[in-house]
């Protein structure tokens, strides 16, 4: 681990907090690309919630973590051919971005390990290279969601164009906010919504995000 460039679980807890006072904003640590025992080091300093990009690779880091106290989430692009996969072993999938996905997630759910945590991805910048759905079609995600019993919707997830001016990216983050308001109305279990990373976890915080997901500022950088 850089001891430069990451910061400690205790540090990014703080600044968490002091962006968003009084409210409860879950921490996912982005254990991508990074050992097991990187993720044993932070459970034991009490962080349970930890954030896969590949389903092969997390499926792999679950078992060799062995800890049935951590929860996990799939918060990488999700093929249709690693949907069960993904039912089986994981606790929340952030990254349903069309309707297809849902009838193989579902039927794959084990029952006795309770409805599959999800969320709707939202394109919100329409880039052409990133997953998710547009902004105008996330509701009915959420809706057909709603029709499966073993899939329990949480919210929406969204990764703003990591190159957009300041203001482009508020501009993203307050369409979020508004959309996650929408759906809060009309889904009344919904209480998540996933936004920010380590460059700008605090200014997605106080536009309103329940949750932020950090890799590098924990782990520090990845190797390409
Ligand atoms: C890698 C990744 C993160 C974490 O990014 P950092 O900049 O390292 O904090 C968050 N969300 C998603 C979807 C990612 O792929």
């Amino acid at each position: 681990m850089s001891m430069v460039l990451t910061a400690s679980l205790g540090h990014i807890r703080r600044r968490i907090a002091a962006a968003g006072p009084g409210r409860d904003v879950r921490l996912v640590a982005v254990s991508k690309l990074k050992p097991a025992d990187a993720v044993i080091a932070l459970a034991d300093q009490g962080q349970r919630h930890f954030g896969e990009n590949y389903v092969q690779e997390g499926v792999a880091k679950i078992a060799a973590a062995g800890r049935a106290d951590l929860v996990w989430h799939l918060i990488g692009p999700l093929q249709s051919n690693k949907c069960a996969l993904a039912a089986r072993h994981f606790d929340w999938v952030e990254t349903i971005d069309r309707i297809k996905l849902l009838p193989l997630l579902a039927n794959a759910r084990p029952p006795e390990r309770g409805a599959l945590n999800v969320l709707v991805q939202v394109n919100v910048d329409a880039e052409a290279t990133k997953a998710g759905a547009a902004p105008d079609d996330a509701l009915a995600l959420c809706d057909a969601v709603a029709g499966y019993p073993a899939l329990a919707l949480r919210g929406l997830m969204a990764i703003p164009d990591p190159a957009a001016s300041p203001q482009a990216r508020a501009r993203s983050f307050a369409t979020m906010r508004a959309l996650f308001e929408t759906a809060v109305r009309r889904y009344s279990p919904i209480d998540t919504l996933s936004m920010g990373m380590s460059d700008d976890f605090e200014e997605a915080i106080r536009a309103g995000a329940t949750e932020v997901r950090i890799g590098s500022l924990l782990f520090g950088p990845r190797s390409p």
